[in-house]
């Protein structure tokens, strides 16, 4: 079970990417215009390489500026600020999918060390997902090749992506993974009805006896390896 974070299990932040500009801003020396609209969907290095573009800045500062982001992720965790919420029955959810006998991983747009911070920061034991078999767009440029790696890395084994927006849809579609999609970003059930997804939920109360019972559903393994 591939979980995406911000607006899936974590509440979205309530500003729109700052910290995205504020590294931009430490290693370039550029200041970038202010507050924007959150990029939701987008995974970290794709938001990064576009902003650089954006600005007529060098897209050789791509590394250095993600790293600051990771910098700054962890500078924010340790100083109590930027933290997020679970949504409402996040816990239950992981717990009742891995009593069904799924694993609990992530696919995000964030990189590694910016996931486990969110999580460890909104009281999500990071020990709950398998980090082994989780997929990190830090470094990508479209969630797709987040998708794609996933699809290689996990074929023969049952896996599904949920998440919250219609860009999570797709970005599994091309990678052929079944999306569930959870109305908890700022997507609405109608929104995400619209798109591919086996399942819709409102929220990880209310939808998870029927996350359950899709989940009860798939194939085993061995069928779908023969
Ligand atoms: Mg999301």
């Amino acid at each position: 079970m591939l979980w995406d974070i911000d607006g899936t299990l974590l509440r979205n932040a309530k500003s729109g990417g700052g910290l995205y500009d504020e590294a931009i801003q430490q290693v370039t020396g550029f200041t970038p215009l202010g507050p924007r609209p959150a990029e939701h969907g987008k995974v970290d290095g794709q938001i990064i390489a576009e902003r650089l573009a954006e600005y007529g800045l060098p897209a050789v500062a791509q590394d250095a500026v993600a790293r600051r982001l990771d910098e700054l992720a962890l500078e924010r965790h340790a100083g109590g600020s930027d933290v997020r919420e679970p949504v409402p029955g996040a816990h239950e959810a992981l717990a009742a999918v891995g009593a069904a006998g799924w694993t609990n991983a992530l696919l995000t747009g964030n990189s590694t060390t910016r996931a486990r911070a969110k999580l460890v920061g909104a009281g999500l034991d990071p020990d709950l997902f398998d980090w082994e078999h989780s997929f990190f767009g830090g470094t990508a440029r479209a969630r797709t090749d987040v998708t794609a790696q996933a699809a290689s890395a996990l074929a023969g084994e049952p896996h599904v992506i949920v998440g919250d927006t219609p860009t999570d849809d797709v970005a599994a579609a091309a990678a052929g993974i079944p999306f569930i999609g959870v109305a908890t970003g700022i997507f609405p059930v109608e929104r995400l009805r619209q798109t591919g997804a086996v399942l819709v939920l409102p929220d990880l109360v209310a939808g998870l006896d029927d996350l359950l019972e899709w989940l009860g559903g798939v194939p085993a393994e061995e069928t779908l390896t023969a």
